[in-house]
């Protein structure tokens, strides 16, 4: 049983002593509510994060965490950048998993009857499911430029326009990413899968405008209440889960050469100034990239989709393009001094206060996006980042619910043709391969997002900007 201490309201410290090795202490940002949720085995993985070389400050945990491969997924780490590490199981095996928001001229009168034929199209337009294939052919010269181009090889193609750009994460353009540092196998498993949804906890939402917090900011975001939004979550499909298998092997050799003692396998890392770890970087940088042509071309579909059932040319903005499974060098202030650093985020979505560099000219004083999607029955929010997350989790908050129901335990318990029944008596439609699909991911096996939300509002990392509800979605 390992301790944790409340040092004050939403916060939860785990001691330096709880383990030995920690080489800094642990913070869990909670509420009294959700601590009963948390599972043991994600607060030891946040004892064990804390043993890494050059970890800076805390090893941190967002409201939604809950147990991940080597790191909790709500995971936060940032790495000193001459002594610290980089680690696959801090980024997970989904790279640059994230979510996008289209915004819609359309009302909520405008779609009223109309829901069930517009996600019957997104179903349709946007493949997904296990192993699912594409209807777009990519060639290995396409290939190469989706690793090392992202998104720009996307709309440079004809998916999506150039403001697109400007409103992903990295302008959805990794810097870093070399294609040549991708294995034979994440080209071939990428391959046929460039333009594909996935499936399980991805999903393409349609969704209504029901409340707003923050005026200014839902003004610059573009968001009204009763307006109806278009939600992508999807990620870096086989490539992605191939570049994490290869590199979390050659992280594993690694680790033993360079003499770093892992409190768990699965915490394999190499020092950043190690060629392992750049070769890392470069391959995760690429399936970063191909998430983010994967998302564009999708939304890309999206539009169409919409357009054909309106018969007509609507604008639907892109909002913002968030990556929730990433590594990246960014500059924080650490005790008064500016440093870079290596910042992990696995699960946890960054949250860069007004004034920071990388947000675009449009949102750069009000503070960056933040999209966090709830579950199928639920609300989803968006937030926009706040100055507590530049002074407390180095620019982070949560990116969802989180799980509270492994995958096995809701196939027995939760039956996903009643889960159907009971969501369209409350009008949300759902378009999904099977009743089991379904019941993995009800509501109920997630954590209650007003609450998650609620946490980080509060601490002041991430303020709420609009809650969205569901009307219609789609699961891989
Ligand atoms: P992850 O990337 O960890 O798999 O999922 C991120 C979050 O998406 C989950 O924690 C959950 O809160 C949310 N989520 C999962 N399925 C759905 C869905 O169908 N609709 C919405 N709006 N959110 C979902
Ligand atoms: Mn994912
Ligand atoms: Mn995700």
């Amino acid at each position: 049983m390992v301790n944790l201490v409340k040092v004050r309201e939403d916060i939860y410290e785990l001691p330096i002593d709880s383990k030995p090795g920690m080489l800094v202490p642990g913070r869990i940002f909670l509420s009294d509510l959700l601590v009963k949720d948390l599972e043991q085995d994600a607060i030891q993985q946040v004892a064990n994060v804390a043993t890494l070389p050059g970890i800076q400050k805390y090893s941190m945990a967002m409201p939604d965490a809950h147990v991940g491969y080597g790191f909790p997924i709500g995971g936060v780490a940032a790495f000193d950048m001459e002594n610290g590490v980089i680690s696959p199981g801090g980024v997970g095996f989904d790279i640059n998993c994230g979510v996008r928001l289209l915004r819609s001229p359309l009302r909520f009168e405008d779609v009223q009857g109309k829901t069930d034929a517009l996600i019957d199209s997104l179903y349709r337009e946007v493949p997904s499911g296990v192993g699912s294939e594409s209807k777009f052919r990519a060639s290995e010269d396409v290939l190469t430029q989706v690793f090392n181009h992202g998104a720009r090889w996307a709309v440079e193609n004809g998916y999506g326009v150039k403001a697109d750009l400007e409103h992903c994460e990295e302008n959805g353009e990794m810097k870093g990413a070399d294609s040549a540092k991708v294995s034979r196998k994440a080209r071939d498993r990428g391959k046929p899968q460039l333009g594909t949804l996935g499936s399980g906890n991805h999903f393409l939402e349609i969704q209504h405008v029901e409340k707003i917090y923050d005026e200014a900011a839902a003004k610059a975001f573009g968001l009204e209440e009763g307006g109806i939004t278009v939600m992508i979550h999807c990620g870096s499909r086989g490539a992605g889960h191939q570049i994490c298998t290869d590199y979390v092997r050659t992280l594993e050799q690694a680790s033993r050469k360079y003499g770093i003692k892992l409190a768990d396998r699965q915490l394999a890392c190499a020092p950043l100034t190690s060629k392992e770890a750049q070769d890392y970087f470069a391959a995760m940088a690429a399936g970063a990239n191909y998430a983010w042509a994967n998302r564009q071309m999708i939304s890309h579909w999206v539009r169409e989709a919409f357009n054909k059932q309106f018969h007509t040319d609507l604008k639907m903005d892109l909002v913002y393009d968030v990556a929730h499974n990433v590594a990246k060098y960014e500059e924080h202030t650490v005790d008064g001094e500016k440093k870079k650093l290596c910042v992990h985020r696995k699960g946890a979505t960054r949250a860069f206060a007004p004034g920071r560099p990388e947000l675009p000219a449009t949102y750069r004083d009000i503070g960056q996006p933040v999209i966090i999607p709830g579950s199928m029955g639920s609300a989803s929010y968006v937030l926009v980042g706040a100055q507590g997350a530049m002074e407390m989790t180095f620019g982070s908050t949560c990116h969802g619910a989180g799980r509270v129901m492994s995958r096995s335990a809701a196939k027995k318990e939760v039956h996903g043709n009643e889960i159907k029944r009971e969501l369209a008596e409350r009008g949300i439609i759902v378009k999904a391969p099977s009743a089991a699909a379904i019941s993995e991911e009800a509501p109920e096996v997630y954590k209650d997002i007003d609450e998650v939300v609620e946490v980080v509002h509060r601490l002041g990392i991430s303020r709420k900007v609009a809650r969205l509800v569901p009307l219609a979605v789609a699961k891989g």
